[in-house]
Formats: structure tokens, C-alpha cells, sequence
């Protein structure tokens, strides 16, 4: 029941944002373009649900890219958010709120002792960056294939993501000279780590990675690969900075740290921490982050940074992920979700395998779950993507792009897991 270009409200509003926005949206994956077709222009969203222009309700299997992870709207983050805007939008000067937030932090995330708040994940892991450069005095980062951590200059290198979908892992108009000390190396690969750091060692800044990855659908690192790169980075001198944007209070309470048991010098947090709010952070061992301005001399600022009605936002979600039981819950019907579309998958004799950590997930038209980017490139791109469009049809919205991972929420009860599960059968049984 597709709707046709002349009465679909989602295409007659894509026309006009194309008119004056270029692709039309604000951040190129909504666009649609990996998996073509019009974008849905989103009304307003409720619970695990969300609405387009044309009033049809999708199941939402994106969360707003990770931050929904109380459901959309919930009703105690909404009135904290209507009771701070009642207050004051902003006052570019300090609040409570702000250190209850950084309190709640460094509590849920022992390897923080201090943090910082910024408003995005790209400024997060910036700052990170230029923090981990300013203290040791050295230029050279390391980074993995695959891995995205925003879009900073000397980041935007073989990152994932969106640069996936348009075929070009690093972006334009990076001058060469930006990215020349960073280094890019293969995830889960244990010796090229090591001969990395074997032949220039003391001078790298910084390694920073996703623990679980989630920008190249998703990956798991394996426990050794991880254990090496604190080894390492020990040994050296080296800053290890966890990029937590979208794995912290997402795979559990710690992040992925927690996960693994392994203490990062640094880590680099978002989408959760806002609860749906432009808040980010970077933060960790309090020596280096003794080194930022105003006390230090790593410069980093931002106006609306610590916005009171963005950390309202934040704070309550961080109450409410650390209700009993709330991550059990989570993971549980992650769980259910990813045996449920694997089980359909199978019945209908399709290639396809999922994997979930806590409430993330991957989705892969392939036989076995990848372990690298390459792994990842050769799923079943074409199939995924009639997948994709079959679940839409049947109102069930996942990431459009098979490089992303997917989220789920504690308002995906399971009904709304079911329905899922049953409109994939309906749809792997026209795509096999
Ligand atoms: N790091 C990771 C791991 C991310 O997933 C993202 C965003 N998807 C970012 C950094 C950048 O965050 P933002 O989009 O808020 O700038």
C-alpha cells in the first residue's frame, strides 16, 4: 500500500526541503539514500511508535539514533523538560543541574572522575581528542576502520556510517595535512595493533575506539583486542579513549566498559545522556581533565553547552535507566527481537544472522555474524534493502542503511515485538 508521489505528504515535503536544505534533511543517512525512496517525515512519536505525514504509525527501530531508550515522549522527561523551559531556554552561566548531571555521570561511569558537557558526540570525541593530544604532547591518533566518531577533521578517515552509504568513507575536503597523524588500523586485529605501536609507539596520542561498534552495523570488539589496547596504551603512554556515544547506558549501565572490564583514561558519551536533548560529554581520569581551559590549557567551549533544558532531559533518563530490573528488561527484548526476525528468517530459508548487546542490535543478510568492516561490506546489500522497504510497508521502521546498527526501547513490549516478527515473515517470505 504504497501511497503515490502526487498524495504522499512525505513526498511532497521532501520535494520542498530539497528545495532549500541540501538532500533535504539535516544529517545525510535520513535521507534514504542507500536504500533509496522517499524519507518519512516524522509528525510526532509515542512509546516504540512514530507517525509520518501521512498519519502511518511505524514501529521505530532507531530511537533517534539511540537516545529513545525510555521510549519516545515518556512522560516524566517531557514534563521535566516543559518544567525546565518554564524556567529559562539558557543563561550562559552555571546551573545545578548541570553538576547533578556530571555527579550522576562519574557515579554510573566509575573511569569518569570529571566530565565535561558539550552538545554533540562529534564535540565529545573532538575535545577527547584534542585533550589526549595536549597532554601528551604527541600528534599521531590511532583509529579503526569502520568506526565513526562524528565528524572532526582528523576523525572523518575510513569512518562509518553515513560516509558508507555514499561510498566514501572520508569525506572531502579534509586537507590531507589534517589526517596525516591519524592512523588508520583494522578492528579486532591484535597484530597490526601491536606493530603499530612496536614501530611508533611514543608517539601516539590516542587510540580511540567504539567498544561495541555501531557504525558499521554493529561489531563486537573481542574482549582480547580490547585488553591488548589498554595493555598498549599503558605501556606507552598512550590515551585510550572509549567512544561510548552511542554504547554508553546502551549495552548496560557502565557502557561497554563496564561490559568488558576495562578502565579507559577517557570516554566520550551522548545520545543516552540527553534522552532525546542535544547533550554530550567527554570525561575521565581527572589529571587529564585538569588540563581543560579554564584550569588548563586544552581549549573547548560552547555556548549552549549544559543547556539546563537539555540536561533535564538527560538527568531524568538517567533516573529512570537505573530503575530495577530496567536493563534486564531492555536486553531481554532485544533478545526476543533478534531470535524472533532470525527464526522467520531461517523458516523461510533466507542467508541472514542478527547479534544484540543490551538494547542494540545488528541485522545482517549474511550466514555469520561479522567481525570486521570487510566482513560487514560483503552482506547482502540488495536484499537488506527490499527488506527494509517491506518492513515499512508493513509499518515497522529500521535504520535505512545496512551499516547501522538498530535500537530498541523499554516501551517495545512484546506485542509490539511480535507484530515485528510477524510482518518479517510476511516480508522474507516475498524477498527469498
Ligand atoms: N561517536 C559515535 C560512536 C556515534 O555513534 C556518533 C553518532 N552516531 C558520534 C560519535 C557523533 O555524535 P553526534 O552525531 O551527536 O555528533
Amino acid at each position: 500500500m504504497t501511497a503515490t508521489a502526487t498524495t504522499s505528504q512525505n513526498d511532497i515535503l521532501f520535494a520542498r526541503a530539497q528545495q532549500t536544505t541540501p538532500g533535504g534533511v539535516n544529517s545525510p543517512v535520513r535521507a534514504f539514500r542507500s536504500v533509496g525512496g522517499t524519507p518519512r517525515f516524522i509528525t510526532r512519536a509515542e512509546g516504540p511508535y512514530f507517525w509520518d505525514a501521512d498519519g502511518k504509525r511505524y514501529i521505530d527501530y532507531i530511537g533517534s539514533w539511540g537516545p529513545a531508550i525510555v521510549g519516545h515522549a515518556h512522560p516524566q522527561v517531557v514534563k521535566a523538560v516543559q518544567d525546565a523551559a518554564a524556567r529559562g531556554l539558557s543563561f550562559g552561566a552555571p546551573t545545578e543541574g548541570e553538576i547533578e548531571i556530571a555527579e550522576e555521570i562519574c557515579r554510573l561511569v566509575p573511569s569518569i572522575e570529571q566530565v565535561r558537557l558539550v552538545s554533540s558526540g562529534t564535540e565529545a570525541t573532538m575535545s577527547a581528542l584534542r585533550l589526549a593530544r595536549g597532554a601528551t604532547g604527541r600528534d599521531k591518533i590511532v583509529k579503526f576502520e569502520g568506526c565513526y566518531h562524528g565528524h572532526a577533521d582528523s576523525l572523518l578517515v575510513k569512518a562509518g556510517s553515513g560516509l558508507l552509504t555514499f561510498g566514501n568513507p572520508t569525506s572531502a575536503g579534509v586537507p590531507e595535512d589534517f589526517v596525516k597523524h591519524t592512523i588508520v588500523l583494522d578492528y579486532n586485529n591484535i597484530p597490526q595493533l601491536e606493530d603499530a605501536f612496536a614501530s611508533m609507539g611514543d608517539t601516539i596520542a590516542c587510540v580511540i575506539v567504539e567498544a561495541v561498534a555501531g557504525n558499521m552495523n554493529l561489531i563486537r570488539a573481542t574482549p582480547e583486542f580490547l585488553h591488548r589496547m589498554r595493555e598498549l596504551c599503558t605501556e606507552y603512554g598512550t590515551v585510550l579513549i572509549f567512544d561510548e556515544v552511542m554504547s554508553g547506558f546502551r549495552v548496560g549501565i557502565g557502557g561497554a566498559q563496564a561490559l568488558y572490564g576495562i578502565v579507559p583514561d577517557l570516554t566520550a558519551l551522548g545520545k543516552v545522556i540527553g534522552g532525546g536533548m542535544p547533550v554530550a560529554a567527554f570525561g575521565g581520569r581527572a589529571d587529564l581533565m585538569q588540563k581543560m581551559a579554564p584550569i588548563g590549557p586544552v581549549y573547548q567551549a560552547g555556548t549552549l553547552s549544559g543547556n539546563p533544558v537539555a540536561v533535564a532531559a538527560g538527568m531524568t533518563t538517567l533516573k529512570l535507566i537505573q530503575q530495577p530490573g530496567f536493563y534486564e528488561h531492555l536486553t531481554a527484548q532485544t533478545q526476543k527481537l533478534v531470535d524472533g526476525l532470525a527464526g522467520a528468517a531461517k523458516d523461510a530459508g533466507i542467508a541472514f544472522c542478527a547479534d544484540s548487546v543490551g538494547g542494540m542490535f545488528g541485522l545482517y543478510f549474511a550466514d555469520t555474524v561479522p567481525t570486521g568492516y570487510a566482513q560487514m561490506m560483503a552482506g547482502d546489500k540488495e536484499r537488506f534493502n527490499r527488506f527494509f522497504h517491506g518492513m515499512l510497508d508493513e509499518g515497522v521502521y529500521f535504520a535505512p542503511a545496512m551499516f547501522e546498527a538498530g535500537f530498541v526501547s523499554a516501551a517495545h513490549d512484546d506485542a509490539v515485538i511480535g507484530e515485528t516478527v510477524e510482518a518479517a515473515r510476511r516480508v522474507f517470505a516475498r524477498i527469498v
